[in-house]
């Protein structure tokens, strides 16, 4: 069935334990971030198998999918007050930076009579989650109060929002901040977590702060890339996942619509570039299911010329290979792209 996905096991076996060894060289665990895959079972099993030691996603439904796997489950995304019973039923551990909401964990854990474990969140820059630095202490000398709860770690996020790139001076803040508190309040800390696929590059140039002992990886795992400068990563495949849709009209026609032009399906004033009559094909795949601008063509000599709710157009001229309607079309895809697909109902996911 078309369109699908093609995930390649070998390779998502071979990118993950690739990523396993790395972090150990360098004592460092990893959180395997499963929210790409939307949780998917079947690959979450063969990253435990790889040696990831946790399975962490941002929504408690992909948590709650990959329950009975034998890895603690993490949730990444600051908690929703209205989730909190599940989150004290299904994950082991929360990444956390709002005190009300720390309390209300708290409550629910006294009900289910559990001791839940957070990880506090710290900003240090980036502006997306975390506690400003100047306010953890008094935020973790309130969380202590509580009986049910217990600090197990601290982390930060970078390159999400603002695009700040991992330092030795953004991490070694994190590692002062920590140490600091956990002398002052007695923690114990099992786990300071530097931050995503930003933070490898400062494994290579030995940079990373030696107290950073977890990671919490996904894009570099999935893609091959490290994120802080979009580099590839030499000994890792970049094509785990690949794009298959089909061919359903191809036919010569011209390059710049004929008429006076409006807006095209989502209210944008599109514009073209002239080239003549062109071998325009069809793909039976949209924006309902893909961001376009994230595919790469396999074939390198087509071009994707755009994209409206179910239709892919391409530009077929150039390619020396004599396609024909039904014939299939790959594309190796991004981050964006990979979201999506994964997320659309309507793309079928075919292991191989
Ligand atoms: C999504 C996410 C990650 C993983 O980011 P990648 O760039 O895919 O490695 C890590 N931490 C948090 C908090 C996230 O939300």
């Amino acid at each position: 069935m078309y369109p699908r996905l093609n995930i390649d096991l070998d390779k998502f076996y071979k990118n993950t334990s690739f990523f396993v060894g790395m972090s150990k060289d360098n004592n460092v665990d990893l959180m395997s971030v499963t929210k790409c895959f939307c949780g998917d079972i079947i690959l979450a099993e063969q990253q435990v198998e790889a040696g990831v030691k946790y399975l962490a996603d941002s929504r408690i439904q992909n948590l709650i999918k990959m329950k009975d796997i034998g890895a603690p489950k993490v949730l990444i995304r600051i908690p929703m007050q209205s989730e909190v019973s599940s989150i004290i039923k299904y994950a082991d551990i929360s990444f956390n930076s709002e005190l009300e909401t720390i309390k209300k964990l708290n409550e629910e854990a006294k009900k289910q009579e559990k001791i839940h474990k957070i990880l506090v969140m710290i900003d240090l820059g980036d502006l997306r989650e975390g506690i400003l630095p100047e306010n953890v202490d008094e935020t973790v000398k309130e969380i202590i109060k509580l009986s049910n709860i217990k600090i197990i770690g601290f982390g930060v996020n970078l390159t999400c929002y603002g695009g700040i790139i991992p330092s030795e001076d953004n991490l070694g803040k994190l590692v002062e901040i920590s140490e600091e508190l956990e002398s002052k309040y007695n923690l114990n800390l099992e786990i300071i977590s530097g931050g995503n696929s930003s933070s490898i590059y400062l494994f290579d140039s030995k940079k990373m702060p030696n107290k950073i002992n977890n990671l919490r990886l996904g894009e570099a795992i999935l893609l091959g890339r490290e994120t802080a400068y979009g580099n590839n990563i030499e000994g890792t495949s970049d094509d785990v996942f690949v794009l298959e849709a089909e061919i359903v009209e191809l036919k010569t026609k011209g390059s710049v619509p004929i008429g006076e032009i409006g807006m095209d399906a989502f209210g944008n004033k599109p514009s073209f570039k002239e080239q003549g009559f062109i071998l325009r094909a069809i793909l039976a795949v949209g924006q309902q299911d893909v961001n376009y601008d994230g595919l790469v063509p396999i074939d390198s000599k087509i071009e994707i010329l755009g994209a409206s709710s179910d239709h892919l157009l391409l530009n077929l001229e150039n390619t020396n290979k004599d396609y024909k309607v039904g014939d299939t079309i790959k594309f190796k895809v991004d981050y964006g792209a990979l979201l999506k697909l994964y997320t659309s109902e309507y793309i079928e996911k075919n292991y191989i």
